[in-house]
């Protein structure tokens, strides 16, 4: 039995839908515990290439069972979009099962999404639209709507009325925009529920019987520790936990079920989104690397819009392992670094001539200017390496050198975009 929970260890993009891909071959269960459909992972196989956004990137194999726990944000549609659009591309039928606690993104929690950035203009975070940030305010406000209330027209009309009286006076007053009608959404949500009907399962339960059966389950993290609420750099934060304490909660195991939280990092920096970014390249240098960044340049896969890139932080790295309490780590795109005579790397932050190795709360990662140490390259194509003995040196320095700033053993190394390009380290 082995419960792994596969968390980002920096912005996210790190390539965990890659790695979940890989490691789903070995696992019963694939579960998303957070989020929703904001994310783009990516995942090269056989079928060819695909953004997962809701589903877990478990759907490739027939066997696994992808479940969407408590914690997720439930886009109905969009679910049901990317249900179809792999039955397009000939991925055979995956199992899946949705938490009948989970919560539904309600349509109006995307016009929000949008009205708030458009309200905040210059100032808004870079959201991706989805209605993320305005679904867990109302979860938490206890004006969302579960699952298992859809099924009941009374309980649903109710708790919408309830909820569209604060609703409507945003939407009247500080929006300006049209106000919603209670007969529209019950309508909607009704069809939405039909939809949803046959995946619709006691997933606490499912994994009860799973855990004592020694199944194995993987807990697919979206974003990684920066992005945290609590532990991140909020206000750029997303609006749900990204650390693997709360993949416990928000798939419904217990806490000591996790046998192994395996951070993923990138062997270099990117974020999407505002926020501070210590290590940030702007120029050329920057362009150079993000043209050759991930399987096509860092283009966020979900937005298409350019990832900002930097050399690796291992302050930020360090620290976002730690929150994660990480007990080994997988390294992705290493490969991309292949065309430097040599590599620089953030090891410590300088705020107001503090030299740190600490990362610090959010107003002084503002003010952190990278120390960096350059490490030789390795200068060739390590692309088709298939273990680390057929890496150069070089390579396996830098590989030990995030072992040492993180404290964390690297176990996986990636060399490229595609399942195969994977190595026990
Ligand atoms: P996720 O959200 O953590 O799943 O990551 P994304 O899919 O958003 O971004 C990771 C990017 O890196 C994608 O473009 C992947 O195809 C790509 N990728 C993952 N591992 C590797 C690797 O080892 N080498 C290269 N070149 N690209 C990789």
């Amino acid at each position: 039995m082995a419960v792994i929970a596969v968390v980002g260890a920096n912005w996210g993009d790190e390539g965990k839908g890659k790695m979940v891909d890989y490691l789903a071959e070995n696992s019963h269960f694939v579960v998303r515990f957070q989020g929703g459909s904001n994310a783009g992972h990516t995942v090269i196989n056989d079928y060819g290439k695909f953004a997962l956004h809701l589903l877990p990137s478990g759907v490739f194999y027939p066997g696994v069972v992808n479940v969407l726990g408590p914690g997720v944000a439930l886009d109905i549609r969009a679910f049901a979009e990317e249900i179809d659009s792999l039955a397009q591309r000939n991925v055979p039928t995956p199992k899946i099962a949705v938490s009948e606690r989970a919560q539904v993104l309600m349509p109006y929690h995307k016009l929000f999404d949008e009205y708030e950035e458009e309200r905040l203009g210059a100032r808004q975070f870079g959201s991706t639209k989805s209605g993320i940030a305005p679904f867990y305010s109302d979860k938490y406000a206890k004006i969302g709507l579960q699952v298992s209330e859809l099924y009941d027209k009374d309980l649903l009309r109710s708790r919408l009325t309830h909820a569209l009286e604060i609703k409507n006076v945003l939407l009247d007053h500080l929006y300006r925009k049209p106000t919603l009608k209670v007969d529209d959404l019950v309508e909607e949500l009704s069809a939405q529920a039909g939809i949803l009907k046959p995946y619709v399962t006691d997933t606490t339960r499912l994994f009860a019987d799973a855990l004592k059966e020694g199944k194995t389950i993987l807990l697919e993290g979206q974003l990684g520790s920066l992005r945290d609420p609590d532990h991140g750099i909020y206000p750029f934060s997303t609006s749900s936990s990204t650390i693997a304490g709360y993949a416990a909660i928000g798939a419904g195991l217990p806490p000591y079920a996790i046998t192994e939280v395996l951070a993923v990092t990138k062997a270099y920096s990117s974020c999407v989104g505002a926020g501070p970014f210590v290590t940030e390249l702007t120029g050329e240098e920057g362009e150079d690397l993000r043209r050759r960044g991930g399987d096509a340049g860092e283009y966020g896969a979900k937005t298409g819009r350019p990832r900002r890139v930097g050399w690796f932080d291992a302050v930020a790295t360090r620290y976002g392992c730690a929150v994660q309490g990480a007990t080994a780590l997988a390294i992705t795109n290493l490969d991309v670094l292949g065309y430097l005579d040599n590599i620089p790397v953030c090891v410590a932050y300088d705020i107001d001539g503090r030299i740190t190795k600490d990362f610090p709360a959010t107003p002084l990662v503002s003010k952190a200017k990278p120390v960096l140490k350059t490490m030789p390259g390795w200068k060739t194509d390590i692309s088709s390496a298939r273990s680390l003995k057929d890496l150069p040196k070089e390579t396996r320095d830098y590989i030990e050198m995030v072992e040492r700033e993180t404290g964390v053993r690297v176990k996986w190394v990636s060399v490229g975009p595609r399942r195969e390009q994977t190595f026990k380290a």
